[in-house]
């Protein structure tokens, strides 16, 4: 069996659902699974109202509401015309009405916790794939619709919880049976606690769903499809001359997209890593082109692609405590541990170590315990750009050409030779694009 994904740009209108059924059913014989996002920006639109509907603005968020509610409608109209159209007109209804309830409440109450947000959030998916089963019924396919809170266990980590692969494995083993000639729909993105809580994997987490479902049925193949030809040089809306990477391996895909690739969620390759199961990423738009394979390992050695992360944060520590000490790293990093702080890149001097977090971290009171240790700087607005390949530095000038294509951004940190297949900068928020162009130009044209 295989699993299908399809992000919301893929299932945003009638078109492109209708594309979406027809890549399904060329792959029917081989029991497919498809995990559907939300409609277009249906996502955003939730995350406004449930704010609006915090903040006191009620007719903001049933306006929000209204629209969620009329394009789902116009949608489903298009698509179903025969016998799915009042079951699938009743459906939808039931969801609206449950969600205005829980909006309305939150204008009541005038709060929205990370858990209500999430049982807000779910709408977006659910709605999305009752469509997607109804015009496929409606097309003659074998369709069973199965929600995704049935199948993925997780935490109470609300917003990005952490599936628990174990139990997720038993759920799915007596909730899906793929069939040959049959297709289940499901949604990608949410998931529920032990309790039957409602919980969500994080922003752009249906890619996750995928592949968590893929190694659960230890699948053939995952198949991302996106707006994309595939994981690309850098990112085709930034940078003009992207090409699509025909084969990368499953470490140099989480780089990119940990380092802000979009097109794949970060947490994606590590259900499939574990089972060796194949990924690939491919544009709903032109099934023929091949995309892109991520398997264990990559063609060739050479640079892969550029990515860039913002909204990052540089935090420096300055002390002369450091000078042939040992033990001042560790009592550094147990306070961010403390504070739950993650850090991404790190360097070193023998008087100072910088660290980037990200922006949105509640830097208050580490900071206060920081200044123990020594001279704290605290710098935002930064972005991380990265360069991701493979036996990076056996490419001879390799570290001259990323000089020289990176002046003249002033570089504020540079992780490299910690691994072979990332070189990662941390420059200024305005000069991202520059870099990410002149690297891409310099090292990655044809
Ligand atoms: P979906 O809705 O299908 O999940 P996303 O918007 O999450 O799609 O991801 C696809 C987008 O990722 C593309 O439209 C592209 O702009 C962006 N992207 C960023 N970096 C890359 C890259 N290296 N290769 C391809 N796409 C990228
Ligand atoms: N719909 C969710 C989001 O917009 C999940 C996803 O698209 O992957 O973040
Ligand atoms: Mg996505």
């Amino acid at each position: 069996m295989k699993v299908l994904k399809f992000g919301g740009s893929s299932v945003r209108d009638p078109q492109m659902i209708l594309r979406v059924i027809d890549i399904a059913r060329a792959c029917l014989n081989e029991a497919p699974v498809l995990v559907a996002s939300a409609m277009g920006k249906t996502t955003d639109a939730l995350q406004d109202a449930a704010e609006a509907a915090e903040t006191g603005e009620r007719d903001r968020a049933e306006q929000l509401i209204d629209r969620i509610d009329s394009d789902h409608v116009c949608t489903a109209k298009a698509l179903c015309t025969g016998t799915e159209r009042v079951p699938l007109m009743t459906a939808i209804a039931a969801l609206t009405a449950e969600l205005r309830s829980l909006i309305h409440g939150i204008t009541l109450i005038r709060e929205c916790s990370p858990r209500s947000k999430d049982a807000v959030l779910s709408f977006g998916e659910r709605l999305s794939t009752t469509i997607v089963a109804s015009a496929a019924r409606e097309r003659g396919l074998d369709t069973t619709l199965v929600d995704a809170r049935t199948l993925i266990r997780t935490d109470a980590s609300f917003a990005a919880a952490t599936p628990d692969m174990t139990a997720t494995a038993e759920l799915v083993s007596v909730g899906l049976d793929p069939q040959p000639g049959s297709l289940i729909v499901t949604q990608g993105f949410i998931a529920s606690t032990a309790d039957g809580v409602t919980t969500t994997l994080g922003r752009g987490g249906s890619d996750f769903t995928a592949t968590i479902l893929g190694a659960a049925l230890g699948a053939k193949a995952v198949e991302i499809w996106t707006d994309v030809d595939g994981i690309m040089t850098a990112d085709p809306r930034v940078i003009d001359g992207a090409r699509t990477i025909p084969a990368i391996s499953y470490d140099e895909a989480a780089e990119l997209a940990y380092f802000g690739a979009k097109v794949v969620h970060p947490y994606t390759i590590l259900p499939a890593v574990r089972r060796e199961i194949p990924v690939w990423v491919k544009n709903t738009s032109r099934p023929e082109s091949p995309g892109t394979r991520i398997t264990g390992r990559s063609d060739s050695a050479g640079i892969r692609a550029v990515a860039s992360k913002s909204g990052i944060t540089l935090v420096t520590i300055r002390s002369s405590r450091m000078l042939n000490a040992y033990g001042f790293l560790q009592a550094l990093f147990a306070i961010f541990d403390r504070h739950k702080v993650s850090v991404d890149l790190v360097a070193t001097s023998e008087v100072s170590v910088s660290m980037t977090v990200d922006q949105s971290t509640e830097l208050g009171p580490l900071e206060r315990e920081l200044q123990e240790l020594g001279r704290v700087e605290i710098e935002s607005g930064k972005s991380i750009v990265c360069l991701v390949g493979r036996d990076l530095f056996q490419r001879s000038g390799f570290v001259s050409e990323v000089f020289a294509a990176v002046d003249p951004a002033h570089v504020r940190l540079i992780s490299l030779g910690s691994s072979e297949i990332n070189l990662s900068l941390v420059v200024d928020e305005a000069e991202t694009e520059g870099v990410l162009r002149r690297l891409h130009e310099k090292l990655l044209a044809p």
